[in-house]
């Protein structure tokens, strides 16, 4: 990339982001001669695509996974905003390591891992449709496995809203 200024082929790179609306990554650069600051726009010319479940192929969509996020995040102190700068974040990733295809399974386990952090209703109300859980032994195990603790006492206050999040996922008990 040579300096619109003075030509001089070496620059570096002082910030990058994603301009996911046009799959684009926005650089500015920093010539190395000169010093003088300029702006590159890199478009990326592939679609990701998501490996269902079924077989099926699928165009990513970063819209459908601020949808599952925020019918995840509902009622939770994540706010719509996080749940798009999140839906950013996974894709911007996902761009960045050049990913070509991903499958929903995979897609379910980062997610997993940022709400995990976030909220744990968000968190197990996620897993729940993602993982299909089959019984509470499966939760709870799942559910161990994220806090790292044998020991449930600490998420007692949770637990209404935990139970609350496994009967909206469609299970009747736990
Ligand atoms: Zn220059």
């Amino acid at each position: 990339m040579r300096c619109p200024f003075c030509n001089h082929e070496e620059s570096k790179v002082t910030d990058s982001r994603n301009a996911t609306e046009t799959n684009a990554v926005r650089r500015r650069r920093e010539c190395l001669k000169c010093l003088k600051r300029f702006t590159t726009f890199e478009t990326i010319d592939l679609t990701i695509q998501v490996h269902k479940r079924d077989g099926r192929y699928e165009d990513f969509i970063q819209d459908k996974l601020i949808k599952g996020l925020d019918s995840a995040c509902r009622h939770t102190r994540i706010s719509h905003e996080q749940v798009r700068a999140l839906a950013y974040k996974i894709t911007s990733d996902l761009m960045e390591r050049q990913v070509k295809e991903v499958s929903t399974k995979e897609i379910g386990a980062i997610i997993m891992q940022h709400l995990q952090g976030l909220d744990m209703i968000a968190y197990i109300r996620f897993a729940c449709v993602y993982r299909r859980f089959k019984d509470v032994d499966e939760l709870r195990d799942a559910l161990k496995t994220a806090s790292g603790k044998e020991d449930f006492g600490s998420y007692e206050i949770e637990n209404k809203g935990i139970q609350h999040a496994f009967k909206e996922a469609g299970h009747s008990k736990i």
